[in-house]
């Protein structure tokens, strides 16, 4: 099925996000929806639609930063599966602490997904500024976690295949 893409409008949900967030940061609790959605489609064997069709941050770096950007190649070593993997590891694992430490209270937990999703997205308007638009996409850890999934349907498809032979 052929799906249409949101990305020339999506950027409105980030820009909300952060506004309803900063008015009361309880909202940050829907910096769950932000991460786990790429995650939800990759598992449904949908790969990486959410980058190409829905992402709210990749429609707003796309968008905005166009004027602005100095367009620079990023250094090859930020390229690498080193800095994805390493970069998806830290996030993995602040989270992590972010959660264990607010012991199930939401608004902690509200909070901490706010700042997450805060820094990121300082970062990645960095990145865009510095280097072309959509930079922080080659590095993004939910970008990246959605290509392990592929990669890892895809091998499993691959090896089923090969026992049907
Ligand atoms: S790589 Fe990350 S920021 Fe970029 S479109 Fe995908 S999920 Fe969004």
């Amino acid at each position: 099925m052929k799906r249409k893409s949101h990305m020339n409008w999506s950027w409105i949900i980030i820009v909300s996000f952060f506004l309803l967030s900063i008015i009361d940061f309880r909202f940050g609790i829907f910096g769950f929806v932000c991460m786990g959605t790429p995650i939800y489609h990759a598992l449904r064997g949908r790969g990486k639609i959410h980058c190409s069709h829905y992402c709210p941050r990749g429609s707003f770096l796309g968008r905005f930063l166009g004027k602005i950007s100095l367009n620079n190649n990023m250094p090859k070593w930020m390229r690498s599966k080193f800095a994805k993997h390493l970069l998806l590891g830290i996030m993995i694992i602040l989270l992590t602490i972010s959660l264990i430490h607010a012991k199930g209270d939401f608004n902690k937990i509200a909070f901490a997904l706010f700042r997450f999703m805060g820094v990121s997205f300082v970062v990645g308007i960095m990145m865009g500024v510095i280097f072309k638009k959509r930079s922080w996409c080659t590095i993004c850890p939910m970008g990246h976690a959605t290509s392990l999934i592929k990669k890892h349907q895809d091998s499993k498809k691959k090896s089923e295949l090969v026992h049907l032979k």
